[in-house]
């Protein structure tokens, strides 16, 4: 299935989101799409793009059925939407992620797989995918949705961890590349953030991420955190390419940077208490 919807972008700023269907990446549709823009709604969740594209209105963008995981895929729903953009892409979110919690040696192969192939592959995918798009919009951008577990990893979450950390290198290395064709690039960093992703995720045992953390007394962020920012790095005067979301995010980037075992220490005492 290739991008659907009639509607077309028409001289609007455009953007193409994936993971658009819930928390994160559906809040930015909604928030871009309220702002003016032409949004490409991409995720592998059929039903929650339709509710998505009503969310946003069906005249501001189009559902891209896509699993960031398959090039080709990307390849076909890209070109479908910038048939409705006139050949325009002024933002591209790369947002759709996963996470599995547990001990390495308890993680299943297939959740070690999914974590690596959507979570740090398909933000390549992405960022190849788009390159003539973006190269050829004056101004663009390409976002990437890390976690500040890219800047410190708990442990129970080692490979989420190290996708992360991923992302942030990618992010920086493409900062520099990207400049040669004036394309910009963020990478957003939020601490947890109510989304149905803490439902899906857990340490260990039968007590999801959600219930874990309020035990342990963890803030958990409104997902308006994290859309504020990803509007900020887009269009606010700022061009830095880090962006940590929360003031405990922000904490934790600072302290690392000064007394990084005490963090890593800290962390590993409230994960392994939870
Ligand atoms: P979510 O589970 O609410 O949404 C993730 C979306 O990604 C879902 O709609 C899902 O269908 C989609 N998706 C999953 N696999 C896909 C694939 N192969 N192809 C296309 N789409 C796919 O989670 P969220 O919290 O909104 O997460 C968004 C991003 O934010 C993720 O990268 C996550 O790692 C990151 N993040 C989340 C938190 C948090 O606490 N919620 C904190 C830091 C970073």
């Amino acid at each position: 299935m290739t991008a659907s919807g009639k509607a077309q972008a028409d001289g609007r700023k455009t953007v193409f989101i994936t993971g658009a269907a819930s928390g994160i990446g559906l809040a930015a549709a909604r928030r871009f799409a309220a702002a003016g823009w032409f949004v490409g709604l991409a995720d592998i969740d059929v039903k929650g793009l339709a509710g998505a594209l009503a969310a946003i209105g069906p005249d501001n963008g189009v559902v891209c059925n896509l699993d960031v995981r398959h090039r080709s895929g990307w390849k076909r729903e890209l070109a479908a939407f910038a048939r409705a953009t006139g050949g325009r892409l002024d933002v591209l979110v790369n947002n759709a992620g996963v996470a599995r919690g547990g001990y390495l040696e308890a993680q299943s192969a297939d959740d070690v797989d999914l974590q690596l192939d959507v979570n740090i592959k398909g933000v390549i995918n992405g960022c190849q995918a788009a390159f003539d798009l973006l190269a050829g919009t004056p101004g663009a951008l390409v976002v990437n949705v890390a976690s500040v577990a890219g800047v410190v990893a708990p442990p129970r979450m080692a490979v989420y961890a190290a996708t992360k950390f991923a992302v942030r290198g990618l992010s920086e290395a493409l900062e520099a590349e990207f400049a040669r064709i004036g394309v910009g690039v963020r990478c957003i960093m939020p601490w947890f953030v109510d989304t149905p992703l803490l439902d899906k995720a857990r340490f260990s045992g039968n007590e999801d991420l959600r219930v874990s953390l309020r035990h342990q007394k963890v803030p958990i962020y409104p997902v308006e955190d994290v859309t504020e920012a990803i509007w900020a790095a887009v269009t606010g005067p700022r061009r830095t390419l880090h962006h940590l979301v929360g003031a405990q995010a922000r904490r934790v980037g600072f302290l690392s940077r000064f007394a990084p075992r005490f963090v890593r220490s800290r962390l590993s005492r409230q994960v392994e208490a939870m």
